[in-house]
């Protein structure tokens, strides 16, 4: 059995969770949701960031404590998930008392190989970033991610020795050409390391809501430094070692491109310095764009989760986000653009193609399935879906993946306008088309559940199947043949009823 462990980025708890947050964790809950129907042992962590400046100034400005603003927020993301059905399988709190342990075994570990050392350091410093700046990454002498102004800190702090790694990540890189994807977001990583590496600070004495450094408790961990190894924590690190030689390396960081450098330069280094391999892949996704601008609460164009899943429910919040944005590339949210894929392909093609085989099945098979024909004009059609979605989920590329199954409900409806079952008498003829749709029905069922693990488990349910898509595992689940016959169909509600 494979082993598969992916994580998302831990959401800083300054913020509430908007469409941008839910749209990188549905993708990573899919792909996870994708694995398991493979068979492979999962770990999928999410999770939340709650030490730092920015959640410090953000408690502040409320009059609360962080760790008070902490709960508060993190809990919001925890019920932003619940309501779109993502099956995490760990949660972690940076604040969690497991997690500064982890964080402090980590720092020593990299202290005592000699990569952590005292320094004065000068420059410009985003607050939102909690990151500096050289003057040329400056747009207009602004944070080139969040467009405000930085400032000019001086500071006595504990440095990481990033700069000693330059040509080792070089080297890593080049040895593994898959380390980042997609490959414009690698070339960009290459890029900025070629440039060369400065140390960066990786300690603060100005505010104490962090991690206390082990061998100066004065001085705080830098957020990063405390953030990114929440992914050590979650996989067993200095607490299990077991765990942790099966998990580690990770397989697949989520991130937006954002917070690429973060996880495709510093953190690599990081883990080489405390003798530990880098993840095998950082997989940076576009951002989300409200009529051409990033989602921010700078920017007040946030879209709560919680509002598209009251109106449109969880699968059909989960399908828009994974169908409409390309990994990889910027996409841009409509309420306009979800209505009209909700109707095009979960209404009138999924919808329309359960109703109308349940329909003709009650009127022409008296409302119970016939088998499919293993030589139906589908089967072939099936494995080249199945061989086509399996390879987008495989590449991280969500809406290539439901485009292609999407093919199989196409073709299935095709088949019944070709063949007019609806027209003809009850017999041998009829008995064949409907076996045939079932059956793609069914193939249907278990490729489209990782994308809408509700809709799914009710048509599997309509076709009297026993058991759940959830409970079936791939390839077996997609060869052409597995509907047994004999059983009821009930029509039911429709699936996704139409929406003006
Ligand atoms: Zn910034």
């Amino acid at each position: 059995m494979a082993k598969f462990y992916l994580t998302t980025p831990i959401y800083y708890v300054n913020d509430a969770p908007h469409v941008g947050h839910a749209y990188t964790t549905v993708t990573a809950d899919a792909v996870c949701r994708w694995h398991r129907l493979l068979g492979d042992d999962v770990l999928f962590l999410t999770g939340t960031d709650e030490y730092g400046l920015k959640n410090s100034q953000a408690a502040e400005a409320q009059g609360v404590h962080p760790q008070l603003l902490a709960d508060r927020n993190s809990e919001r993301f925890r019920a932003a998930w619940d309501s779109l059905d993502i099956a995490y399988d760990d949660f972690i709190r940076t604040t969690e008392a497991r997690h500064g342990n982890a964080v402090q075994a980590f720092l020593q570990v990299i202290y005592d190989n000699g990569d952590i050392e005292r320094d004065t350091y000068q420059g410009l410093y985003c607050v939102a970033c909690e990151a500096y700046y050289t003057p040329d990454e400056l747009v207009d002498g602004n944070c080139p991610i969040h467009g405000r102004p930085v400032q000019l800190l001086t500071e006595e702090n504990w440095f990481f020795r990033l700069s000693r790694y330059q040509q080792r990540l070089l080297d890593y890189f080049e040895a593994h050409p898959d380390a980042v994807i997609p490959p414009t977001r690698r070339n960009e990583v290459l890029g900025f390391i070629r440039q060369g590496l400065a140390d960066i600070s990786i300690s603060r004495s100005s505010f104490d809501w962090g991690v206390p450094l082990p061998w100066d408790p004065a001085h705080v961990a830098w957020v990063w430094f405390d953030a990114l190894p929440n992914y050590l924590t979650a996989a067993g690190y200095r607490t299990d070692s077991e765990r942790f030689a099966h998990w580690w390396p990770a397989d697949y960081h989520l991130v937006g491109k954002d917070i690429l450098r973060f996880h495709a330069v510093y953190w690599p280094a990081m883990l080489m310095a405390a003798g530990l391999d880098p993840p095998r892949c950082v997989a940076s996704h576009g951002w989300l764009l409200v009529s051409g601008e990033k989602m921010s609460k700078t920017r007040l164009n946030q879209i709560a989760p919680g509002d598209l899943v009251a109106d449109f429910g969880s699968d059909a919040t989960r399908y828009h986000l994974l169908r409409e944005v390309t990994f990889g590339s910027d996409g841009d949210f409509s309420y306009e653009a979800m209505v009209a894929r909700y109707n095009a392909d979960l209404a009138n093609n999924l919808g329309n193609l359960l109703s109308r085989v349940a329909t003709i099945v009650a009127t022409k098979c008296a409302g119970v399935g016939p088998p499919p024909r293993p030589q139906s004009p589908l089967a072939s059609v099936a494995a080249e879906v199945y061989a086509a979605t399996a390879d987008g989920w495989g590449r991280l590329v969500p809406s290539d993946a439901l485009e292609a199954t999407w093919r199989l409900i196409r073709e299935a409806n095709a088949h019944l306008e070709a063949n007019e079952p609806w027209k003809a008498e009850p017999g041998t003829a009829v008995d064949a088309v409907m076996g045939d749709a079932l059956e793609a029905l069914r193939i249907v069922a278990v490729l489209a559940s990782p994308a809408l693990p509700h809709a799914a488990a009710d048509v599997w349910r309509r076709l009297g199947l026993p058991g759940s898509p959830v409970d079936q595992r791939l390839p077996a689940a997609a060869a052409w043949g597995g509907y047994p016959g004999g059983l009821p169909v009930e029509k039911g509600t429709p699936l996704f009823p139409r929406r003006k």
